[in-house]
């Protein structure tokens, strides 16, 4: 690493709070050793109080570009200049570019979902599928899952705050696209495990299953799965949550989060740098397996 620090190297950032745990400075930097770039990439303890002078600080330092996450996601658009279409749908940015100065907010989770799908061979073109979360993540996913061709898409959220996002994510996308969204409260079990049976992915885009919430999951039992159901975790820490271990012993195929999180850093690397990033090396040196 000294030897590839001079001068010349660009920052690029992550800014979220909690962040200390995230597995994307070394995805990143990895990646830079290994096509020889000249950038680093490194994780800043940032909340919403300080980061409008983050951003100005990043304005001011000329930094490259950040990615950001929780829980800055959905509010960091009021500091930029511009935003992707896809962040402007999605009400939410996980990469920053700047280019001379000019601050553009991009997603890239939804992609990475997709592209991640893709690399592990599920299908879900003109399928069905279900999916629980309304926050940043779940939205993105559902935008992109709509955009790039499924057929339907049942969101399930608690009623809590984001359970509007999932109504308003419903609506955009059912005027805006082909496909067909429907929203249903977490609380309907019965309606749950009736669309789960419908459909032919099934994922958790929340942070159950995760610290603070780390062995639990709503999913009252593994009657709701059956053995040709996929079910995705977005989590990956910890690599099976209670929910995968739960679909394992359905018989189900099974995927945590550190393929979207590869794929979505694959997605802000290219941003970022304009090259593809090395995906069959990071898959080894992040161990990931499907
Ligand atoms: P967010 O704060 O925007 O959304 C939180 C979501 O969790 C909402 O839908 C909320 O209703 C739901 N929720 C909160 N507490 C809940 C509970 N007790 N029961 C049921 N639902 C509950 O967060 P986000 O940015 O969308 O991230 C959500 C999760 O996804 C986090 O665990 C994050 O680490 C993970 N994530 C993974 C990737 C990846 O690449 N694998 C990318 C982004 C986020």
């Amino acid at each position: 690493m000294a030897e590839r620090i001079s001068g010349h190297t660009e920052l690029i950032g992550l800014i979220a709070n909690p962040i200390r745990h995230s597995t994307s400075p070394k995805m990143h930097n990895e990646a830079f050793a290994k096509l020889g770039l000249d950038y680093v990439y490194l994780a800043f303890e940032v909340g919403n109080e300080e980061l409008e002078d983050t951003i100005k600080g990043f304005r001011a330092m000329k930094v490259r570009g950040s990615n950001v996450s929780m829980p800055n996601k959905t509010v960091v658009h009021k500091y930029l200049d511009k935003l992707s279409p896809a962040a402007e749908l999605c009400g939410a940015v996980n990469t920053i570019v700047n280019d001379n100065g000019i601050l553009t907010g991009h997603i890239t989770d939804g992609i990475g979902c997709m592209m991640a799908l893709k690399d592990a061979g599920v299908d879900v073109i003109g399928k069905k599928i279900t999916i629980v979360g309304a926050g940043g993540a779940a939205t993105a996913i559902e935008v992109q899952a709509a955009l790039d061709g499924v057929a339907e898409i049942s969101i399930f959220n608690t009623k809590d705050k984001f359970f509007v996002n999932a109504e308003k994510t419903a609506e955009k996308l059912n005027s805006k696209t082909n496909c067909k969204v429907n929203v249903f409260d977490l609380a309907d079990l019965e309606k749950l495990k009736e669309e789960i049976a419908s459909s032919v992915l099934f994922i958790n885009a929340t942070g159950m299953g995760m610290k603070p919430l780390e062995g639990k999951t709503y999913i009252p039992d593994k009657s709701f799965f059956r053995p040709d159901l996929t079910v995705l975790d977005i989590v990956y820490i910890p690599a099976e949550t209670a929910l995968l271990k739960l679909a394992k012993k359905a018989g189900c195929r099974t995927l945590n989060g550190l393929g979207m999180m590869l794929f979505q850093g694959a997605a802000a690397f290219k941003l970022f740098t304009g090259k593809d990033m090395p995906i069959e090396y990071m898959k080894e040196v992040l161990n990931i397996k499907y």
